[in-house]
């Protein structure tokens, strides 16, 4: 996708802190961190949320959460407790509609979020 931010991030076009790079999954610090950790991750394909993602065929989803899993024992997060977070249309708070896990940790996380 020509317009599209993420896919900027994957392409290199557009700057972003990577941590962590798959064959088919991109992991790169959020600009806006809403924990010591806050980390998103996207298949390199663009797919616009995590619905399309779940359609995508032959384990792309799978490969995102790996990569996520991957990105909380990189940033040392995993033995504390994260959440990984699949914001799912405007109604759910998306605004970027390339598919991104949010991978936060580093501190108590409550339980339900707003
Ligand atoms: P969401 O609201 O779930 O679509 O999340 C979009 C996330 O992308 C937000 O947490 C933003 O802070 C983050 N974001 C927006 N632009 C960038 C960027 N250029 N680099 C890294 N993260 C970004
Ligand atoms: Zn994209």
């Amino acid at each position: 996708m020509t317009d599209c931010l993420f896919c900027k991030i994957v392409a290199r076009e557009i700057e972003a802190e990577i941590v962590l790079e798959t064959e088919r999954a991109l992991a790169f610090r959020d600009i806006n961190p809403q924990a010591p950790t806050h980390v998103l991750v996207v298949p390199k394909a663009h797919h616009a949320d995590a619905a399309a993602l779940a359609e995508a065929d032959d384990g792309l989803a799978d490969d995102v959460l790996k990569a996520a899993h991957a990105v909380a024992v990189q940033e040392g997060v995993a033995p504390g407790g994260y959440r990984i977070v699949f914001n799912t249309g405007a109604g759910a708070g998306q605004t970027v509609f390339h598919v991104h896990a949010h991978v936060l940790g580093g501190r108590d996380l409550t339980w339900p979020p707003g």
